[in-house]
């Protein structure tokens, strides 16, 4: 733990895994760490509430692997992977022309690296225990932040009782500020020297900030909706009914059904679509749902789901939408900052939306440390809050640019996903890009989805990386149609030979 005179009080909104982590990292570092949570404690299954906004399973990789390395809580990581399945690719299925069923494995990465799967409430619960662990971490739930002053340093919760959220949890459509209204509720004002606003997309940290900071605003729901199915186990020998080490996808053109195992060998999967195709669906699903499985998501049903599950789970499962949001600045002054959904909420297609946010943590905590707010220097309150606003500034400066690229990028990848994967085109520059990868390590090419996943890599530097990548193989591509034609006609070329030319040909157009 870093010396330090007097511990900061920071406040920390939000004990989603983007919270939690911000916590575990302050509290390591020495600060008086308050965790405020809207809703009871998920690891209560008495007060649970069921949070039907969120999808079930998470594909954790990389980034968030790394910034969890990196919390100083020792075992924490290990304790994440023990509960994860390895995914080393994803699983393409469809139906030839002549009408029989196809699986197709693509890996993610040349050099075997896989992605994770991960339930999100494990994870959080694991985040939750070791901040439990730690004497400088008090966790306020069932508080909900409602004003803030960020001039002053005051904060305002409304503290409610445990009230049981059973028939919220049995009326899914019954909203949270109704269910709100129900409960009785004190209102609280705190003091702070820090607030971490990591209250997700509707970030109410986010809200009150824009009173203070000239704030750049921007959301867009994209067209689609999702809905979340289950494959149970097979029986009756409670096996995976799938393979579990692929991300399952069924792409459908304008829709894509996706599956990731459970360790209970149980599949959460995801239909997105749509919204009118959920509406055109909604009108009679007894006809229309089981027909828009068979045609679009050949295997699923009934092989995989009943027809009366796939109806069940489609009627009584919300279906909801995918916002993404940009927004800058990050903070105010040296008081407040967002991380996480609060800041970026992205659509899930690159599977990087926590990634990012649990990212978002460690970067800002290594340029707090560079700021030297952690050193027994900067402990007196004045120069303490200046190393601090310079730091956020610096976070702000940082990372907009980084969260901005992986929104765009995500958004990019939905179109991959439901049809690129199949796309001649999408295939030949994959295979390309990994054979350069194997045979030329020193060029350092990897694919778009080897960088964001596998890597640390700056997103808005993945994202140019990625760019000039593309310009090249154009040029490759160009060349090798005239070339090979030409070259094939005069006899066979040794391969030191294409080695040689390839590796400096490469070079030259890199630099
Ligand atoms: P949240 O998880 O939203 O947590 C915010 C917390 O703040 C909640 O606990 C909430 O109760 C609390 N809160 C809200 N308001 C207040 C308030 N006023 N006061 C106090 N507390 C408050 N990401 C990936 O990395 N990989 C994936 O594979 C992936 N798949 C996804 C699939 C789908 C269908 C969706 C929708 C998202 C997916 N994501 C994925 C994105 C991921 O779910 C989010 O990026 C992640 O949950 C963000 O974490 P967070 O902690 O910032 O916010």
């Amino acid at each position: 733990m870093a010396e330090v005179h007097k511990a900061q009080k920071v406040v920390v909104v939000g004990a989603g895994p983007v919270g939690a982590l911000a916590a575990l990292y302050a509290a390591n570092r020495g600060d008086d760490v308050h965790v405020y949570e809207l809703r009871a404690d998920l690891r209560d299954p008495s007060t649970t509430p069921l949070n039907f906004t969120k999808s079930i399973n998470l594909a954790l990789s990389e980034r968030g692997i790394n910034s969890m390395r990196q919390s100083q809580s020792v075992g924490l990581l290990e304790e994440v992977l023990k509960e994860t399945i390895p995914m080393h690719a994803r699983m393409i299925h469809g139906r030839r022309k002549g009408g029989e069923l196809f699986q197709e494995s693509q890996a993610y990465d040349a050099n075997g690296r896989y992605i994770q799967a991960v339930d999100r409430a494990s994870l959080n619960k694991r985040l939750l225990e070791a901040l439990e662990k730690l004497p400088n971490v008090t966790l306020h739930f069932n508080h909900k932040l409602t004003g803030a002053d960020f001039d002053r340093k005051t904060a305002w919760f409304e503290q409610h009782n445990n009230a049981k959220k059973t028939d919220h949890a049995q009326n899914p459509t019954q909203n949270d500020a109704l269910w709100d209204d129900q409960k009785r509720a004190t209102e609280i004002s705190v003091n702070f020297d820090l607030i971490i606003g990591a209250d997700g997309a509707h970030s109410a940290t986010r809200y009150h900030m824009m009173k203070f900071a000239r704030l750049d605003y921007q959301q867009e729901y994209i067209d689609t909706l999702w809905c979340e199915f289950h494959i149970a186990p097979r029986s009756p020998d409670s096996s995976f009914a799938i393979d579990p080490n692929h991300l399952h996808i069924w792409p459908g053109g304008s829709f894509m059904f996706i599956a990731i195992p459970s360790l209970d060998k149980s599949f959460t999967c995801t239909l997105f679509a749509p919204a009118s195709h959920f509406s055109s669906v909604s009108e009679n699903p007894e006809q229309k749902l089981v027909k828009f499985f068979h045609q679009n998501f050949p295997g699923v049903c009934p092989e995989l789901i009943s027809t009366s599950d796939l109806q069940k789970q489609f009627r009584e499962n919300p279906h909801l939408p995918l916002i993404s949001i940009k927004c800058k600045p990050y903070h105010y002054k040296s008081s407040v900052v967002i991380l996480g959904d609060a800041a970026h909420a992205m659509v899930p297609f690159y599977g990087q939306g926590m990634n990012a946010g649990l990212e978002d943590v460690r970067v800002l905590f290594d340029i707090l440390d560079k700021h030297g707010i952690y050193d027994a220097g900067t402990s007196d309150h004045r120069s303490r809050n200046e190393a601090r606003e310079a730091a956020l500034d610096e976070y702000t400066s940082q990372r907009a640019p980084d969260a901005a690229a992986i929104n765009d990028l995500a958004l990019r990848n939905y179109e991959e996903m439901r049809s690129g994967v199949q796309s001649p085109l999408y295939k030949m520059r994959k295979w390309m890009e990994e054979t350069v990868n194997v045979y030329f390590p020193s060029l350092g090419w990897r694919t778009q989805y080897t960088r964001v996943s596998f890597e640390n890599q700056r997103y808005s530097e993945v994202e140019k990386a990625v760019h000039r990548q593309g310009r090249i193989l154009m040029g490759v591509v160009g060349l090798s149609l005239v070339g090979i034609g030409g070259l094939t006609a005069f006899g066979g070329v040794r391969r030191d030979y294409w080695k040689n030319l390839g590796t400096t040909w490469l070079s030259q157009v890199e630099k």
